[in-house]
């Protein structure tokens, strides 16, 4: 397997720290709001990462963090009116529900920051002993010259940073980019005792003790929007490894934007969807099929005629599966044919070079044609190819419910022929055959099924 490393900007073959088990990490969302839509991107694709990890048979610790403690949640605290805690358990519970929702499986460990404080306190205490870090009217700050390796992952160079952080000087600060691990409450805010007065510790060293807590110091994958490369990531980096000295993570994987009309979704700019309402509008499969269609790295926009495309592509998959009358052997192990396993086989290689989820999806394309093609195929083929498209599809998060999506598509069905119903006894009454069109309505009574006659048209409802 080849993955992309943010580090070397290179596609590297990708060998575990042990074999079997992998250990990933993937920063996730800050609980003051209901998460948008572009931060769904690196929530459903490092799903896709772990479903494949575990498909190939490993073992997957998979951690995402909660930050449930930062500005924006004190911010919104004093907008809503709540404490900075009631805002943080209403987005958490959000959190889970949308997730869900878009049938991304909950990671391993969901850890909050506000659980961590004392691991967190003792892990800058540690970086100030050494010499990497030193106190400033109650703030800490990491001293970016005391590590060498300062700016790697993003490729920048501190003498650049410093043109830039002198915009906002603080002359606090030894160094423009030294960055803060301590920062001081204010009056009002949610504090925390520490050797450096009350305060709370920032974002990034979050990050890097809970991961480190829980995959131990360094571990294989981490995951994140790029736009958290810099300055989160780097600065995750200068801690973890300045105190360890040794790699933190083996492969920095970071997703590329959802953009909207060409510009990135974001809350900054206002121009985002919650992820909430757009599960109003499109099915979960449909977004998941969006999203991977493209690969991560490569930005995707956001619009109507895109998510049509994936809502027709996964009917045309369902339509293939209802049709061969699938569900009732769905859940047989059977032994494929060799021209069936090719497509296995294929379907790896892609996912193989660097999670080509858009070439994946298009061996489900292929399957589906064989289901489809009752001349060239026999019926026992088109089954194994069907069985092979919902066992693939599923790595990708496709088919997790299909019962319950078969059941929409025969309720579908139902509708279609109580209209059909309707129509027959309509001409009836044109024939002025009250006998049968009074059938109709009765046997239909007998099923549940209400007819009511409105003045143009006739409706029905069911009896509840
Ligand atoms: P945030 O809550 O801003 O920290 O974002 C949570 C996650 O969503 C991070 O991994 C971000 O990099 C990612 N993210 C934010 N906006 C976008 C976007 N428009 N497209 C893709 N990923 C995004
Ligand atoms: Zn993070």
């Amino acid at each position: 397997m080849r993955i992309y490393n943010t580090l070397s900007r290179k596609k590297e073959d990708f060998v575990p720290i042990n074999q079997g088990k992998i250990k990933m990490y993937c920063c996730g969302p800050t609980v003051y709001n209901y998460f948008h839509i572009g931060n769904a991107r690196p929530f459903l694709f490092f799903d896709v990462v772990r479903r494949y990890f575990e498909y190939l048979g490993n073992e997957v610790i998979y951690v995402m963090n909660i930050t449930d403690i930062d500005d924006k949640l004190i911010d919104q605290s004093l907008r809503e009116k709540k404490s900075v805690q009631e805002i943080s358990q209403k987005y958490i519970k959000a959190f889970y529900e949308d997730t869900k929702a878009l049938c991304i499986k909950p990671a391993v460990f969901h850890p909050k920051a506000t659980e961590y404080i004392g691991k967190m306190i003792k892990f800058i205490k540690e970086l100030e002993n050494k010499g990497f870090a030193y106190e400033k009217d109650g703030d800490v700050y990491f001293s970016v010259e005391e590590f060498k390796e300062y700016g790697k992952l993003s490729h920048r160079k501190i003498e650049d940073l410093k043109v830039g952080a002198r915009v906002k000087a603080n002359l606090n600060k030894k160094n423009p980019a030294d960055f803060t691990l301590w920062k001081k409450a204010k009056a009002g805010e949610p504090e925390w005792g520490s050797p450096w007065g009350k305060g709370r510790p920032g974002w990034h060293t979050e990050c890097v003790v809970m991961s480190q807590d829980l995959l131990g110091e360094s571990f294989d994958i981490h995951g994140g929007g790029m736009d958290l490369q810099f300055p989160h990531h780097e600065n995750e980096i200068a801690q973890a490894e300045a105190l360890s000295g040794k790699p933190m993570v083996n492969y920095w994987m970071h997703n590329g934007f959802l953009n909207i009309n060409g510009e990135k979704m974001s809350k900054s700019l206002d121009n985002f969807f919650i992820t909430r309402d757009i599960l109003k509008e499109y099915e979960p499969e449909t977004i998941r099929f969006f999203f991977l269609s493209k690969h991560y790295r490569s930005p995707i926009d956001f619009n109507d005629g895109l998510m049509e495309e994936s809502r027709n592509a996964m009917a045309n998959f369902y339509n293939s599966l209802t049709n061969i009358s699938f569900l009732d052997f769905w859940k047989d192990d059977i032994e494929y044919s060799p021209e069936i396993l090719e497509f296995e086989k294929k379907f790896k290689d892609s996912m193989n070079d660097d999670f080509n989820t858009a070439k994946s999806i298009a061996t489900l394309f292929e399957l589906n044609k064989i289901i489809r093609n009752e001349n060239k195929y026999s019926l026992k083929i088109r089954k194994q190819a069907a069985m092979m498209m919902t066992k693939l599809g599923r790595v990708l998060g496709f088919f997790e419910n299909i019962d319950s999506l078969i059941k929409a598509e025969t309720d579908h069905l139902s509708g279609d022929l109580i209209n059909l119903l309707i129509e027959y006894r309509n001409d009836f009454k044109v024939d002025k055959n009250w006998k049968m069109a009074d059938k109709i309505r009765n046997d239909l009574k007998k099923i549940g099924i209400e007819l009511i006659d409105k003045k143009d048209e006739v409706v029905w409802k069911k009896i509840l």
